[in-house]
């Protein structure tokens, strides 16, 4: 059953709570049902591209998990998440220098999860907090429908702009309402394509440590760099202050929604209650599957497959964007899934949206990316999913579309 649109038969809208009348449908939604007509290219959705997973040999491994411990997969299991994938999850995170215990990860149903569960801990309706401009739209929805302020802090081609930081977090506090959280993305940035660069790393912990402005360390695609270069990740740097957020969604495969929170102790105890409160548990199925493919499989060997793919869609979406739209500009990712072109005056993505769509190819408006309404000038590209010649046909699509939007 798909959920109905149009004139309710019982008007429902007064009861709902003001958290749910903060609930938007996101543009996402509306753009995957778009994007997944086969006629066009879409260069709108982060969607992983996984044809390389080599899914019969998981198929086969999983077979034995179940068959072998199937009655503990199917139980409910512990609301900070299984302990043995926990461990394995330092692992990871050792490789960005990261050391940390089991015992501060919380295993979320994806980081998204894992966003919306910090931003509940630490969120009254109308507390101030610091994003970048521009911003992951799913922290934005997730900020939105818990009623944060959201203030915007510049970036440039290296990321995050560290005086701008200070300026913001300074005015926050002089107005009296200093800011909860710097919610930041700093490896291959989605929207941006930007990397924080390692020279403003230890900056941005100290500016915000003398604020007392926790981080939020969002790193989804930090083992995607184009080069197998791992960026260090700001979290030891003061493991008090960050909050950490990890996902299998890139470096595996989204569909077991399995994320996690690396946090300080005090932080950690709420966050566990928390993801009780809503889940009970994480999918112990999910996790134990996890487990096994981290275990059986040569992970880290997938993890540069992927890394390849993604470094030749990136170069063909580079070549095209200087054979096809010249008279724009755009970032040089050196990881992850996306980059973000800056149109001319006299564009605004929004409406060239549905003229594009027409031309048979989709991308996400930079205003998504804001809560301010900035970013009409901007639109992101994900090449991450399609092949390299669609990415090819869909910029020259997209060029047509502008040139058309030129002459109006
Ligand atoms: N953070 C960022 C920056 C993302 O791009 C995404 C997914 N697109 C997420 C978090 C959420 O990922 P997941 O819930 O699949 O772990």
């Amino acid at each position: 059953m798909t959920v109905a649109s149009g004139t309710p038969r019982v008007d429902w809208t007064d009861s709902f709570s003001s958290r749910a009348k903060n609930l938007q449908v996101s543009e996402t939604r509306a753009l995957f049902a778009v994007a997944s007509r086969p006629e066009v290219v879409s260069l709108a959705g982060g969607m992983p591209n996984l044809k390389d997973l080599p899914l019969h040999q998981i198929a086969r491994s999983f077979e034995s998990l179940f068959a072998g411990d199937g009655a503990t997969a199917m139980q409910y299991g512990g609301g900070q998440g299984f302990e043995p994938l926990r461990e394995q999850i330092t692992d990871i995170m050792s490789l960005e220098g990261i050391n940390a215990s089991a015992a501060n990860v919380t295993i979320t149903a994806g980081s998204q999860h894992a966003l919306d569960l910090v931003t509940q801990l630490f969120i009254d309706p109308g507390d101030p907090i610091l994003v970048e401009a521009p911003s992951y739209v799913g922290a934005l929805s997730v900020f939105h429908s818990y009623q944060c302020e959201v203030h915007h802090v510049l970036m440039d081609d290296e990321g995050l702009i560290p005086e701008s930081l200070d300026e913001a977090a300074t005015a926050l506090e002089k107005a009296g309402r200093p800011a909860k959280f710097l919610y930041t993305v700093p490896n291959f940035h989605n929207p941006g394509g930007m990397t924080l660069s390692e020279a403003r790393r230890p900056e941005i912990v100290e500016i915000c440590a003398r604020h007392h402005l926790l981080i939020l360390e969002d790193n989804p695609y930090g083992l995607l760099g184009f080069d197998g270069h791992l960026y260090p990740a700001m979290q030891p740097l003061n493991p008090d202050g960050i909050i950490y957020l990890g996902s299998f969604s890139k470096m595996f495969a989204p569909g077991f929604r399995i994320g996690w929170a690396l946090a300080p102790d005090q932080i950690t105890e709420k966050l566990v209650v928390a993801n009780e409160t809503a889940i009970l548990s994480p999918s112990m199925a999910a996790e134990l599957s996890i487990s096994t493919y981290l275990r059986d499989f040569d992970w880290y060997g997938q993890v540069d497959k992927f890394r390849v793919m993604y470094r030749g869609r990136a170069r063909a979406t580079m070549e095209a964007l200087t054979k096809y739209l010249p008279e724009c500009t755009w970032t040089h990712p050196v990881g992850g899934f996306y980059t973000w072109v800056h149109f001319p005056p006299g564009i605004n993505t929004n409406e060239m949206l549905p003229r594009a769509v027409e031309n048979l190819v989709a991308y996400v408006s930079g205003t998504a990316f804001y809560a301010d309404g900035r970013g009409a000038d901007y639109l992101r590209i994900a090449y991450c999913y399609p092949p390299e010649e669609e990415i090819r046909e869909g910029i020259r699509r997209l060029a047509v579309t502008y040139e058309q939007e030129k002459d109006l």
